[in-house]
């Protein structure tokens, strides 16, 4: 049994406090505070006062929030908006976020130069729907003019967009994207599912048509690196819609794709509709879960002779003789790693760029040797 420390203070917070705000504080006494998504400002005062609080407002980071970044020392997240005003059938997330409210570019901007002067040089662009980044300020394109606003920036070396929603995604931003100096040609488009009845079912807008005349796009630029996500088992999903699925991902050979089973999800339009047994949403997510790892390997094996820039990140788990290191094009802790076996004698400083050769795929693993630093 663990033991409680003398006078400490157990505080809990986030998505599920926030969608269970009841239920939790009846359920867990011994909890001393309770707060949800929109205090994280007010926390020195909720501890003073030991007080629970849920404030009704949407919280936006901004350029004085004072954030602590912790894990690197080069890399940073820059959240550009908060909430969705998309209806996807399973996701109960703007039922506790609210609709979109996106920051100002100009808040955006001066974080990213703080950061910079702190020594950030990569950033990842997130929000929970990227592409309708600005559009309830009224911006018909937020998202480019983010790019633009972000290329213009001093001592910014590489950024890429996490989380694009197809209907909000256009040909135009695809372009901006691909012909970014700074950005990372880097496509991280949650499809879902590629069967029309089901991406109806799901609400998402587009079906198959439009999906993949915007996947084929982003794959025509140079040196692209697509990602997805999928659902497996969501209500209305039979055999012949799961083939087409996996015949889709089986063909289209994304960089990377992550499947999660359906889970029904109180609130969600799709809670209430006819559910997929148990047992054949993990046996679908298993076989999506193998064609990934397929997908990958493809991925990884066309990277073999490539020359990259490459941060190191450190020592690797695997063996002291070897460094742990990323690919900028790649984003942060999703896309796996690429492990140094040869410095070529350079001197070799964590955080730093290189550019390096992939010599060799050993199993699942690349292994690169530096060329030079830069
Ligand atoms: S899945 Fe993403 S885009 Fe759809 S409602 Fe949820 S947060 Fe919005």
């Amino acid at each position: 049994m663990m033991t409680r420390k003398e006078n400490s203070i157990l505080v809990m917070s986030g998505c599920l406090t926030e969608r269970y705000k009841e239920e939790l504080q009846a359920d867990m006494p011994e909890i001393d505070i309770f707060t949800g998504v929109g205090d994280y400002e007010k926390i020195d005062q909720l501890i003073a006062t030991k007080q629970s609080t849920f404030s009704p407002e949407v919280y936006l980071a901004t350029e004085t929030s004072g954030r602590v970044i912790t894990g690197s020392t080069y890399h940073a997240y820059i959240k550009i908006a908060e909430g969705c005003n998309q209806a996807c059938s399973f996701c109960a997330i703007p039922s506790f976020k609210g609709k979109l409210h996106s920051r100002s570019l100009s808040s955006i901007l001066k974080e990213v130069q703080n950061l910079v002067a702190q020594g950030f040089y990569d950033f990842s662009f997130i929000s929970q729907d990227s592409s309708s980044y600005g559009r309830d300020m009224k911006l018909s394109d937020g998202l480019i003019d983010l790019i633009k606003g972000v290329e213009a920036l001093e001592g910014v070396d590489s950024a890429r967009i996490l989380y694009l929603y197809p209907s909000t995604t256009t040909f135009a931003l695809i372009d901006a994207i691909s012909d970014s100096p700074v950005f990372q040609t880097y496509y991280d488009m949650p499809i879902q599912h590629i069967d029309s009845p089901i991406l109806k079912i799901m609400k998402r807008g587009f079906g198959e048509k439009k999906t993949i005349e915007l996947l084929a796009y982003m794959k025509s630029k140079p040196n692209a690196f697509i990602r997805t996500s999928l659902i497996a088992g969501h209500p209305g999903e039979n055999e012949p819609s799961f083939e087409k699925l996996c015949d889709f991902m089986e063909a289209f050979e994304f960089d990377r794709f992550n499947t999660f089973q359906y889970s029904n999800e109180e609130t969600t339009s799709a809670y209430t509709l006819k559910q997929v047994d148990q047992e054949d949403i993990e046996r679908r997510a298993q076989i999506l879960g193998e064609i990934a790892e397929k997908n990958t390997l493809t991925s990884l094996e066309n990277m073999v002779g490539e020359t990259v820039t490459l941060v190191i990140d450190g020592e690797s788990d695997e063996h002291e003789y070897l460094l742990t290191a990323r690919p900028l094009r790649w984003a942060v802790d999703i896309d796996g790693e690429i492990l140094v076996n040869d410095t070529s004698d350079l001197s070799v400083e964590y955080g730093k760029r290189y550019e390096a050769k992939i010599t060799e795929l050993a199993g699942t693993q690349l292994l690169a040797t530096l060329i030079s630093a830069i």
